[in-house]
């Protein structure tokens, strides 16, 4: 008899109707002859209407605090699911992390697993019961409630896996991994399976539909993970490692975008290795991740530096960085700025990836403003209005 981890996001059990569905479905596979373990989220779009009432409250809610009041939107969902299950007939009981001891490390709203007891889970699928587990939350060494960051239901789900040595199934309104989010590219094609590395870099460059961590728990503990559409039959796709893979693989398998980060430009500093790496240091103290940095040619011992930093950090990188100019006119902030990736394992063994994505993108008249690069990725930050037009010309083009 297997044991099984499902995980049910907030649109598959936005409504009370939606979660008797679930229970359904859940009470299916129990009835199979699998243990089921069951995570959610939040029901809709709950999370953020708690962030839009702490907002009423103030701007800048107690971190703490903040997690302690998201969590409880887990909580309602899966003691909801639990009843549905009930009332089906079958036995059914709902966790939260506090009682099945999901511990977690790091800061409020971007914790990380650290370990999970598990033994309340384990006694209770002895007894039979099909148990659910209030997803996206933990319990930090002080004993507070942190959340793991928005979309940390999948990682809930893969920890809980990897602890039950179970099977991993992420349920959404998606039927599978598609080359492009389908909702931005309606020829997407689904991907039977893709490997870990780049479902990595596709969901940390803006792929929301698996939190980025719940992919390095699986790499790590070499879990594989199916994505497919709730209560549906329909074949998904499954994330695993690149060696258990059948298909050949392509130079690109998939393309990303984020509309999430800034460009910030400090112009005339001195072009000097010690003050640019002392003001990258500054702000990686502060665990702000800078991802594409570009110089101009040095005039007169100056420069011009840019980088790009989640938005949502813009104002701490801002105090961080004051003492690396003198006058508030060397500062310029782009917040106008798309990073479009593409990425695949294949680019490893094929050149000429690079040259085509740019003569492609220079066709049709998309300025690039910077560029990095990876092994397998190479993402360009271009404006967010050439952003359709991007990602129709480069997903045509190669297939995806
Ligand atoms: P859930 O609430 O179930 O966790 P999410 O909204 O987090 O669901 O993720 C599902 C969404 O991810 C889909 O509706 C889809 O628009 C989006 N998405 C982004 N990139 C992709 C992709 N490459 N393949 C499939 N879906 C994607
Ligand atoms: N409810 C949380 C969120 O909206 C966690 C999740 O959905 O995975 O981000
Ligand atoms: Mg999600």
């Amino acid at each position: 008899m297997a044991i099984v981890v499902q995980k049910y996001g907030g649109s598959s059990v936005g409504t009370t109707d939606k979660i008797k569905k679930v229970a359904e479905t859940v009470v299916k596979r129990k009835k199979s002859g699998d243990d089921v373990v069951v995570v959610v989220s939040a029901m809709g779009d709950t999370t953020d209407d708690l962030i839009g009432i702490a907002n009423e409250i103030t701007n800048n809610p107690d971190k703490r605090e903040l997690d302690a009041l998201l969590s409880t939107g887990e909580m309602m969902s899966s003691a909801l699911l639990a009843m549905a299950i009930k009332a089906l007939g079958y036995d059914a009981i709902s966790y939260t992390a506090y009682q099945i001891g999901i511990k977690t490390t790091g800061q409020h709203g971007k914790s990380l697993i650290d370990d999970i007891d598990g033994e309340n889970i384990k006694k209770s699928v002895s007894e039979g019961k099909i148990v659910i587990v209030a997803g996206f939350q933990g319990i930090n060494e002080e004993g507070h409630i942190t959340t793991l960051g928005r979309g940390g239901s999948d990682t809930s789900a893969v920890a809980i896996a990897v602890k039950l040595d179970g099977m991993c199934e992420i349920y959404t309104d998606v039927d599978g991994i598609y080359g492009v989010d389908p909702r931005k590219y309606k020829d997407a094609h689904k991907l039977d399976e893709i490997d870990y590395e780049e479902m990595l870099e596709l969901s940390s460059l803006g792929a929301q539909v698996m939190h980025s961590r719940s992919i390095e728990l699986g790499q790590k503990y070499n879990i594989p993970i199916y994505v497919g559409l709730s209560n549906s039959d329909i074949r998904g796709t499954v994330i695993k490692g690149v060696n258990s893979m059948n298909m050949e693989s392509k130079p690109v398998t998939g393309l990303a975008t984020s509309d999430e980060d800034v460009a910030i430009t400090i112009k005339d500093i001195e072009n000097d290795i010690n003050t640019v790496s002392s003001l990258f240091e500054s702000v990686a103290s502060k665990r702000i991740n800078i991802d594409m940095i570009s110089q101009t040619a040095p005039v007169n011992g100056k420069v011009n530096l840019s980088f790009t930093i989640p938005k949502v950090d813009l104002n701490e990188c801002l105090d961080i960085i004051k003492p690396f100019y003198s006058n508030k006119g060397q500062i310029a902030i782009d917040e106008d700025i798309t990073k479009f990736s593409v990425v695949g394992i294949g680019m490893k063994t094929t050149s000429g990836v690079a040259s085509k994505m740019f003569k492609l993108l220079s066709e049709n008249n998309i300025g690039v403003k910077m560029i990095t690069t990876s092994e397998i990725r190479i993402t360009c930050a271009i404006r967010q209005e050439d952003k359709i037009k991007a990602i129709n010309a480069v997903a045509k083009d190669f297939n995806l």
